[in-house]
């Protein structure tokens, strides 16, 4: 059977189009997202160019403070305090992972929820499990944006969520479990120690993998008809490749796809979708901030 291909990146330019026909009728200044990026990493320089660049391409202002791998704790509070006090400044991101001597969790609270556009502070989380208005975590909301546009149903669905961070599969669990219109599925949440995964993941509608295994969804763990949404993430070394790397999922795509309903290939699924909700988030508390 030929799955349907949930693509990210073609859903993720719709959002990006219509962010930029709003920012065209705009009279103000238009919204402006600052990323905090400490050190040095390749891969987080990569993440952060792609959300300053995708800034550019909807006319918002991508701005990218880069600080040395050894900066203070307290120099870092400093900065993002003098962001939050910023008018000219309506989102905020810090990069992760922080150098191990930073607290992250205290950098992620010390940014003023109202230009929280990752969703990560407590007060965003808070207010989404009680469905008040929120900056949603980015890739959560990404994930369900991306069911929604593509026409996947998820009212009285089984989802099944593998993984639960704070920054996806917990904040996934609670949206898909939501009484909303993106939300009202049964939700089972599995982990690390969720005994007999495939047993679970094989009662799944909706199937989303956020373990961040190479690979840990093969063919075993889900049935025809299912929805598979691969949140994974991983630089596996390819010599046939230019970059010596190619990027991977948590999902076994070859082995899975043939089985399932629909799917997201990675690259081109959630991670698109993850930055197209930056940039949602930052429209939205940079229209709050006028309303
Ligand atoms: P974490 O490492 O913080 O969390 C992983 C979760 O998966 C944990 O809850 C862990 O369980 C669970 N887990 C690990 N191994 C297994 C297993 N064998 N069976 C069942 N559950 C397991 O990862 P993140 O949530 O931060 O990221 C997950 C993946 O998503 C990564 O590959 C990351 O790179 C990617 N990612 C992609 C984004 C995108 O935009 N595309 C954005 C963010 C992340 P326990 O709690 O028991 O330890």
């Amino acid at each position: 059977m030929t799955p349907q291909i949930l693509d990210g990146k073609q859903t993720a330019a719709t959002i990006r189009a219509e962010l930029a026909a709003q920012v065209a009728g705009l009279t103000t200044r238009p919204p402006h997202l600052v990323a905090v990026l400490v050190g040095d990493s390749p891969a987080s320089q990569l993440y952060v160019n792609a959300k300053a660049k995708a800034c550019v391409e909807v006319g918002f202002r991508g701005t990218v403070h880069t600080e040395p791998a050894d900066i203070t704790e307290g120099t870092l509070l400093g900065l993002i305090n003098r962001l939050n006090a910023d008018p000219g400044v309506d989102g905020m991101i810090v990069q992760l992972p922080l150098p191990k001597h930073i607290d992250e969790k205290r950098v992620v609270q010390a940014i003023d929820p109202r230009k929280d556009v990752d969703g990560f502070h407590p007060v965003n989380l808070g207010r989404m499990v009680l469905g008040l208005p929120a900056l949603l975590p980015a890739t959560p909301a990404g994930v369900v944006e991306l069911l929604r546009r593509n026409g996947v149903a998820t009212a009285g669905k089984h989802a099944v969520v593998v993984g639960r961070s704070h920054i996806v599969g917990s904040p996934l669990s609670i949206l898909l479990g939501r009484n909303s219109p993106e939300g009202n599925c049964t939700v089972t949440l599995c982990h690390s120690k969720t005994v007999d995964l495939s047993r679970h993941t094989r009662e799944a509608d909706i199937l989303i993998a956020a373990a961040g295994q190479v690979g840990l969804i093969g063919p075993e763990h889900v049935r025809p008809g299912t929805v598979v949404v691969d949140v994974g993430t991983h630089r596996v070394a390819d010599a046939s490749k230019k970059s010596g790397y190619r990027v991977v999922g948590d999902v076994q795509f070859d082995a899975v796809a043939p089985i399932v309903a629909a799917i997201t290939p990675v690259p081109g699924g959630v991670g698109p979708m993850t930055i197209a909700s930056l940039l949602s988030n930052t429209w939205q508390a940079y229209r709050a901030a006028r309303d």
